[in-house]
């Protein structure tokens, strides 16, 4: 399927500052209109590339972790890079950070990608297991600033005020993610959220037929929840018109089953999102 990206206001100035580094998963989009606004922090370079995996590794599987920005106290925003192919899925957790379990899964979703690379499933796979990780480390939901890092992008919904952000995309964190999906132009994208039991879709069609997808092997529903305004699903989903995914886990890890047996039950509907993605 063909990616219709639908460009406009300091979205369409992130992408198209982005498309001179992109490392490509879908056609370019076009150029900017005269007098079209320019982001606040534009990408600027191809992240680092930090680590790589042994030379022995087939190439077409290597996993890298590249830095994709800086939190506000300075911590690193990672992501681990699968390389299975041009198309890409983009998936990440702790954008919140008073929701562990997701950064946990993501996490998880890693390890299990650098034992089974047959699960790429012909795909590149961006991970980025802690989106907001200063939220992370302090259990909040927000960023060190105090802003709800999932109201902060650049959306027609977008509401300013101190806790969505005084501006669009005035956090690093949200600019880091933004900037992900400039690079790497993925055409899905899964946010791992707690606790509200299920599996939301976003945007177009086929974000409903995936979450169908994902339900059918998941333990979590299908349940359409509100679009939030500047929320990473208004922003992928509606704005660019990906394939948008809010996968989100139970309060609690199921009583009776380990956490790792808790974080395998939502494998295989990660999996099916990349698969199909
Ligand atoms: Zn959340």
């Amino acid at each position: 399927m063909i990616v219709a990206w639908r460009l406009r206001g300091p979205v369409l100035g992130l992408l198209v500052a982005g498309a001179g580094l992109a490392l490509g998963c879908a056609s370019r989009p076009p150029a900017a209109p005269p007098g079209a606004p320019r982001p606040s922090a534009p990408p600027t370079a191809e992240p680092a590339v930090r680590s790589r995996v042994p030379l022995a590794a087939a190439p077409s599987r290597a996993s890298r972790t590249v830095e994709l920005g800086r939190s506000v106290r300075g911590r690193p925003i990672e992501a681990v890079v699968f390389e299975g192919g041009s198309r890409c899925v983009l998936i990440l957790g702790g954008i919140h950070g008073s929701e562990p379990s997701s950064a946990d899964l993501a996490g998880r979703l890693v390890e299990h990608l650098k034992g089974r690379p047959q699960d790429l499933a012909g795909k590149r796979v961006l991970v980025i297991p802690r989106a907001n990780p200063d939220g992370l480390a302090a259990g909040t939901r927000w960023n060190a600033r105090g802003v709800d890092l999932n109201r902060n992008f650049a959306t027609d919904n977008f509401e300013p005020c101190a806790r969505n952000g005084r501006a669009a995309l005035s956090e690093p964190e949200s600019r880091a993610l933004v900037r992900a999906i400039a690079l790497y132009r993925p055409s899905c994208v899964v946010s791992v959220h707690a606790p509200l039991n299920c599996i939301d879709a976003d945007g177009v069609d086929a974000s409903y037929a995936l979450a169908r997808e994902m339900a059918r092997v998941s333990p979590l529903p299908v349940n359409d929840l509100p679009a939030m305004p500047g929320s990473l699903g208004s922003y992928a989903g509606d704005e660019l018109g990906l394939k948008m995914i809010t996968y989100e886990l139970d309060r609690k890890k199921t009583p009776g089953n380990s956490p790792a047996a808790y974080l395998d039950s939502h494998l295989p509907a990660l999996l099916a999102a990349i698969g199909r993605g």
